[in-house]
């Protein structure tokens, strides 16, 4: 392994844990390349593309899209810049046969497990409103200027197809039995690193920061 070799970090926990915030954050501290799968997969879906037919189904049910569809769009991202400049993975691995195909072609330094009870979840999930540009709002915890409107685009705000209460319910049962494996299996290796994922965003990344 060369001293030089590009980080990988992976973010881990369950929907609504704070992942893509976190990740963004990262990106700019670190300038790593953010992989977000969901937000590769919506793109996607909106594009049209071969990939996006296919997985929007399961997307809107809140299952989780097939190990060969998401293994290949990850390989591909991983052949591009992201592999020199070093890398955030938000979304996956989220099962064991995508982190058994994510270790066959690079190495984890580091595994951020970010927790927050599920009872939490729920309220800020279905809360959780999006701008078409990727910003993100919720409308109790940070609530835009004016009701449904993105602050910094202007863009009409829009909540996710699965960010209902019974898509959430079925995503949080698919985190429980496909990707708490992941996270006991990357722990066997030493490289996992719990951080509370409750509070304020600024201070969830600052205990980030701590533990990389
Ligand atoms: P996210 O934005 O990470 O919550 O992902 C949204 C949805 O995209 C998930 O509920 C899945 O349907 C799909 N998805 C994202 N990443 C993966 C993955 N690694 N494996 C399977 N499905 C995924």
């Amino acid at each position: 392994m060369s001293a030089d070799r590009a980080k990988g970090i992976i973010l881990i926990g369950a929907p609504g844990s704070g992942k893509g915030t976190q990740a963004k954050k990262l990106k700019e501290q670190l300038g790593y390349a953010h992989i977000s799968t969901g937000d590769l997969l919506r793109a996607a879906v909106k594009a049209g593309t071969e990939l996006g037919v296919k997985a929007k189904g399961f997307m809107d049910e809140g299952q989780l899209v097939p190990d060969d569809l998401m293994i290949a769009l990850l390989e591909e991202e991983l052949a591009g810049p992201a592999a020199s400049q070093g890398f955030l993975l938000d979304g996956f691995p989220r099962t064991m046969p995508q982190a058994q195909a994510l270790d066959a072609s690079v190495t984890i330094d580091k595994v951020v497990d970010i927790q927050v009870p599920f009872e939490l979840i729920e309220e800020r999930i279905t809360g959780r409103r999006m701008s078409p540009s990727g910003h993100v709002y919720h409308v109790k915890y940070s609530p835009p200027q004016a009701d449904g409107v993105c602050d910094k685009t202007g863009e009409a705000l829009y909540q996710r197809s699965d960010d209902t209460p019974q898509k959430v319910q079925a995503r949080l049962g698919k985190f429980d039995s496909e990707t708490r494996p992941v996270i006991a299996h990357y722990q066997g290796k030493g490289v996992v690193v719990g951080v509370d994922g409750v509070g304020d965003p600024d201070e969830i990344f600052t205990r980030i920061m701590a533990v990389l």
